[in-house]
């Protein structure tokens, strides 16, 4: 019967925090338009705050996409129908598209790139969800340090492995929270967003759950090395495949 309580406090607590969540961006978009429609009657000459209130209706948009994304991918996982769609690809092109993306969205955001160009990256894998997964991990990363501080994407081999990880100098994290952020809806007390682009706000406890899922599921491993006051290091491993055989090695 405790455990039922409990259980039922937290599904509370998580659709209390959901329907904010969804709700902020949901207000500022109705909010936007709202304003624009007015701005069209009133004034046909204000083409220029019209599309910059567009812009911001499409930044939260997408936002409300992603909590809502994060959402089916974790009802999928319950129900045991996340779907990974393995294939061959290149890591090394999957942390460009990721970087590129992500660079765009925090303009004014140094994020490093160690990565040696002359070995191949080859993984049998869903480039997608890695893509998912290399996001979530450098989104935290900019969203919990502050703005004037770098993040570091660092890739390296190690023997049949590739090892990916970022490292960011926010806040860092206490020892008995490092095995809890990998549940589901789990948000560290007293960790708060630092800095956002507009997409990236505060989230639902989910992505890190959804990371673990995805990069398990393809023979991979999660982990974190924290430091509190220092900054954080997340990073994952998948197993390497030979370029030429699209079969893990
Ligand atoms: P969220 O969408 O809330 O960021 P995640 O599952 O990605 O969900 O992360 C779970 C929690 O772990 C976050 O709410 C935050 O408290 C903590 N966390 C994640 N990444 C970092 C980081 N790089 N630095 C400090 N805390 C972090």
């Amino acid at each position: 019967e405790l455990a039922l309580r409990t259980a039922n406090q937290r599904m509370e607590e998580f659709l209390g925090m959901v329907s904010h969540e969804l709700k902020t961006p949901l207000t500022s978009i109705k909010g936007n338009t709202q304003l624009a429609i007015r701005q069209l009657k009133s004034n046909m000459q204000a083409f220029e705050r019209i599309i910059g209130l567009y812009e911001a209706t499409e930044q939260q948009s997408r936002r409300l996409n992603r909590l809502v994304d994060d959402l089916l991918d974790v009802s999928r996982t319950q129900a045991g129908r996340l779907e990974l769609i393995p294939g061959p690809c290149d890591l090394r092109e999957i942390v460009h598209e990721v970087l590129q993306e992500q660079r765009k969205m925090w303009p004014g955001r140094i994020i490093n790139l160690e990565m040696s160009d002359d070995i191949t990256l080859s993984l049998y894998a869903d480039a997608d969800r890695i893509a998912q997964v290399i996001t979530n991990y450098l989104t935290n990363a900019l969203k919990y340090s502050e703005a004037d501080r770098a993040v570091a994407i660092n890739v390296q081999c190690k023997g049949q492995q590739v090892y990916l990880a970022v490292c960011d100098e926010g806040p860092g994290l206490p020892k008995d929270e490092l095995e809890r952020i990998w549940e589901q809806f789990h948000r560290v007390p007293g960790i708060e967003v630092r800095s956002s682009s507009h997409v990236s706000q505060a989230g639902l406890g989910l992505g890190l759950y959804i990371s673990k899922t995805i990069i398990e599921g393809q023979q991979g491993e999660v982990g974190v090395q924290s430091t509190l006051g220092i900054g954080s290091t997340f990073w994952f491993c998948l197993p390497l495949c030979s370029a030429n055989k699209a079969e893990p090695i």
